[in-house]
């Protein structure tokens, strides 16, 4: 089995090059031209010309423009990698029989309430970001083609850059953090992700009726101020020297940015743990595990 991997350097890109290996001949690309091969999402000609070239019988795709703020003033460039990529491997999966395995985000609704959304239910985005995954959602679902297409939040890596990395550096300096207390979710390991991946095509290949459209993020809810607070505790009770004396809640709306945050990031993750019979473990413990990594302890 042929698996074509695109974004493989991104946070859930690079744990997919662990979880996709065991699975078949893994071809991993970023968006830097490779052997013939282009998988740089903004130049849908070189796209398609790749993904004929490999003939995967799975294409995953990891990449995205994924910098919310900046796609206020990048519509354009970010409809194009995340709305008209997403639809060429569509195409070019449904033609060649192949899966299509993609990722999106809670940022497709509008954040309103305090339930957990479903499948489902109604899409409103607020912001560019959100409008432009959705799009792409809508290009592989209306294509036809055999799709996964899962829809997290709030993902963190233990590698690169990541909001409790950040939590813990400013920590070190500042007495008195403020972190916004009113936006809630799920922190969900991109190793998570990846695994759920790679379980979800290994049965989804033996029963393929288990195409769709599925929530995936780990168990529980939180804020980032409760995120940040747990963190922090975690690095204190393990001896890190910080400077941090209060973690302040603060409300969205004084913390003005370019693009607007939907409020209620949680995602009801039901029809994935029901088809796929899968446990999806609580946020704490992603978390507490990558803070080990990251504080060697
Ligand atoms: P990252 O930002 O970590 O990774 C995105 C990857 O896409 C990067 O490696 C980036 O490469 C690559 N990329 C950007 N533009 C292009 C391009 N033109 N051609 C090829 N590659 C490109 O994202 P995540 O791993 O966190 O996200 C994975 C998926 O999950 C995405 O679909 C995202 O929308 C979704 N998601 C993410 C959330 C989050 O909190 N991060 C929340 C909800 C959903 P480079 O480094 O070269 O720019």
């Amino acid at each position: 089995m042929k698996i074509l991997l695109l974004g493989k350097n991104g946070q859930v890109g690079w744990e997919l090059q662990r979880s996709l290996a065991p699975l078949g001949e893994l071809i991993a690309l970023d968006r830097h031209p490779v052997d013939g091969l282009n998988g740089d999402l903004s130049d849908l000609d070189a796209l398609r010309a790749t993904i004929r070239q490999v003939g995967a019988d799975i294409i995953v795709n990891a990449a995205a423009y994924t910098a919310v703020d900046k796609a206020e003033s990048e519509a354009e460039l970010a409809e194009r990698i995340n709305a008209q990529a997403s639809q060429v491997m569509a195409e070019e999966a449904g033609a060649q029989g192949a899966w299509l395995i993609h990722y999106s985000t809670d940022y497709v609704f509008s954040g309103e309430g305090t339930r957990a959304w479903q499948e489902n239910d109604a899409v409103a985005p607020v912001n560019c970001y959100g409008a432009s995954k959705l799009a792409g959602e809508q290009a592989i679902i209306a294509s036809g083609c055999k799709h996964l297409i899962f829809r997290t939040s709030w993902v963190y890596g233990a590698r690169g850059n990541n909001f409790a990395k950040t939590m813990l550096r400013l920590a070190k300096d500042r007495e008195i953090l403020s972190v916004i207390a009113d936006q809630i979710g799920a922190p969900t390991g991109a190793d998570l992700i990846a695994d759920v991946t790679a379980q979800a095509i290994q049965q989804v290949l033996q029963r393929p009726e288990l195409s769709g459209l599925y929530h995936l993020a780990a168990d529980g809810e939180v804020s980032w101020h409760g995120y940040a607070s747990h963190v922090i505790g975690f690095a204190q009770d393990n001896g890190e020297q910080l400077a941090v004396k209060a973690i302040n809640p603060i409300e969205t709306r004084s913390y003005p940015t370019p693009a607007r945050r939907p409020l209620n990031s949680r995602l009801n993750t039901r029809k994935l743990r029901d088809n796929f019979s899968l446990h999806l473990p609580d946020w704490q413990s992603g978390v507490t595990r990558m803070l080990r990594e990251v504080l060697n302890k």
